[in-house]
Formats: structure tokens, C-alpha cells, sequence
């Protein structure tokens, strides 16, 4: 198989909640639960591994590629031929058979969200357990977390590898399927319990702005997402 080309996914995250990337790092006692800082910037920034693990995750639960072997429940699917193996990679290097068509970059803020954190700094959301039976914050309360304020906006890029055989629009399709059901969900930490709420503006594949009704195009399609192939 030959490649052929790369396309380019662009778009901007906007956080309409605060984002909770966490460092996974348990924090000393009464401190808050730290988030994802780049060495390069010294800002808050959304890992490449962030956005592609939470988008899989949910193509895969949309079209029913969840690993269901007991013995390695909830991992990625393995099975290296699916249409979600062939665009995030196989859960297994054993089955993998092509190589990965979707690469991540690491997002990271635009110059006025950080001008904005500057000024307004990393917020902090009380990690609070309600008691049942008196509706008043139980003790052994979570962790307090900081969070990027609402309101941030980060610079987001995937690399698409266009090979020979490829449907290029396909795997636009899929892309807007997972871009869809990510601003349905939430990204990072917290999301049950209202954080990590994003949407994504002005995305642009391969330098073609998405039609401003893309949202509902996607949401019509998305039943018969699982016959779109990306290669046939
Ligand atoms: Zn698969």
C-alpha cells in the first residue's frame, strides 16, 4: 500500500465548562487535583492522546467495537480491521495489519485564551459528596480540582494518512461523527458532574470549511455511519 497524500483536520476548542486534563498525580492532602501543564508554554494544553482516546471511546460505544472479552474488558478494540482500527489502530500490535490513518497533535491555547488566564488564573471547583439523608456536603468530600476557565479556546489539528483505496470522504464522515459526539459528551475529568464541556468552531478539512449545518447532517447520517468504509 502506498501513501498518498495527508489531509488536515483544524478546528478551535472552546470550553463553554471548565476543563479538568488531569496529570494523574495524587495531590498531598487539601490540595487541589492538578491539570496537564506544556513544559514548552507553561499553560494548560489538551494532549494529543486526550483527544483521540475520548473520540475512539465513543465511535467505538456508537458502533458497538468494545472489547467484550472478560478477560480484557473495556479496552480498545483489537481486532485491527474494523473501521475504527483502521483510523485510531488496533488495541493490540499483534493485529495490527495497516497503519494508523489519524494523528493527534497536542492542542494548545491561542495567544488570547492565555492572555486570559494571565488575568484570570486557573479556577478551582470544590470536589463536594452530598449525604443522602441530610442534602449537606458529607465528609470524606473529593478532591477539589482546577479546571480551565469556560470560555478558553485551544488550537486543535489532526494529521489524517491518505493512502491508495482510500475514501477520503469517508474518513471526513467519520471525523465529524467523532467531533459531533465529543461535544455531546465531555472531555477530561469531572465530565459526569458538568466539566469538560467543548465545542468545536470553524472546522476546516483539508482547507474546506464544514457546512454551518454539519451538526445536523452528522446527526442524520450517523445510523449508517458503520457502512461508510473508509477503505473498500
Ligand atoms: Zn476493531
Amino acid at each position: 500500500m502506498k501513501l498518498k497524500d495527508y489531509a488536515r483536520l483544524s478546528a478551535t476548542i472552546r470550553l463553554k465548562s471548565g476543563l479538568h486534563i488531569g496529570t494523574g498525580e495524587k495531590p498531598e492532602r487539601g490540595e487541589p487535583l492538578n491539570v496537564m501543564l506544556s513544559k514548552r508554554t507553561g499553560y494548560p494544553y489538551i494532549p494529543g492522546s486526550s483527544l483521540k482516546g475520548k473520540m475512539r471511546h465513543l465511535l467505538e460505544i456508537a458502533f458497538g467495537r468494545v472489547e467484550t472479552d472478560p478477560k480484557d474488558k473495556g479496552s480498545p478494540c483489537w481486532c485491527g480491521k474494523c473501521q475504527v482500527c483502521l483510523l485510531f489502530g488496533s488495541g493490540s500490535s499483534g493485529k495490527t495489519y495497516e497503519p494508523t490513518r489519524l494523528i493527534f497533535r497536542d492542542s494548545f491555547l491561542t495567544e488570547a485564551s492565555e492572555d486570559l488566564l494571565e488575568k484570570i488564573e486557573l479556577e478551582e471547583k470544590p470536589g463536594v459528596r452530598i449525604d443522602r439523608l441530610t442534602g449537606k456536603a458529607a465528609g470524606g468530600a473529593l478532591f477539589p480540582m482546577k479546571r480551565v476557565p469556560e470560555g478558553s479556546e485551544f488550537s486543535m489539528e489532526i494529521s489524517v494518512r491518505v493512502f491508495e483505496n482510500d475514501d477520503i470522504d469517508a474518513i471526513r464522515r467519520w471525523l465529524a461523527t467523532g467531533l459531533f459526539f465529543m461535544e455531546q459528551d465531555a472531555l477530561g475529568g469531572g465530565g459526569t458532574r458538568g466539566s469538560g464541556y467543548i465545542e468545536f468552531e470553524g472546522v476546516q478539512f483539508n482547507g474546506v470549511a464544514f457546512d454551518a449545518d454539519w451538526r445536523e447532517k452528522t446527526k442524520k447520517q450517523k445510523d449508517g455511519m458503520a457502512d461508510v468504509q473508509v477503505k473498500k
